[in-house]
């Protein structure tokens, strides 16, 4: 059991197993796959009992479609898999904190547990621009922890971002 990598110190400290460790570990390894198709990397991971139900990453570009961020892919594998659309005693990992549909999605899907690593100040559901799995109006709990392998899911992020800047800036020197 370790700490976690939260950067606030105000939170409080949330252990998490080493099967979560790898677990998200597995899930930047499913995100580095939507990286290497151009597609922001974040990926997700469902488990129940220590088995994989589903996994994805992002790619709304390669699929075109608007709904297939990680947690949707992975919902939709692991609900195919067992047969049913609730998804109860599951535990999603993912890499980046969910948006506003995923947090839906899995409230839908009755996932028991959400495990994050880095926060999405712009538009996370779950703790930074909303926080939908406190409010009130759902008629199911998905338990939440944040922080885990934050700074290796943030940097990861980065890192993507920041050699798309490059290309870009490569791009319009080449045009002129
Ligand atoms: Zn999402």
């Amino acid at each position: 059991m370790i700490n976690n990598e939260s950067e606030s110190v105000s939170e409080p400290a949330v252990e998490f197993s080493t099967d979560d460790i790898q677990w998200m570990e597995y899930a930047m390894q499913l995100a580095a796959k939507g990286e290497a198709l151009g597609e922001v990397p974040v990926g997700a991971v469902i488990v129940k009992d220590g088995v994989i139900l589903g996994e994805g990453f992002n790619q709304p570009i390669s699929s075109c479609d608007p709904t297939a961020h990680a947690e949707i892919i992975a919902l939709r594998q692991a609900a195919n898999q067992i047969k049913n659309y609730r998804l109860i005693d599951s535990t999603i990992y993912v890499t980046l904190e969910p948006c506003t549909m995923c947090v839906g999605a899995l409230v839908h899907a009755r996932i028991a547990r959400l495990v994050f690593g880095t926060t999405e100040p712009k538009a996370g559901a779950v703790v930074s621009k909303a926080q939908l799995l406190t409010s009130d109006f759902f008629n199911h709990r998905v338990d939440y922890s944040r922080g885990l392998l934050a700074g290796q899911c943030q940097h990861q992020l980065s890192n993507f971002f920041a050699q798309r800047r490059a290309q870009k800036r490569k791009e319009k020197s080449s045009e002129n």
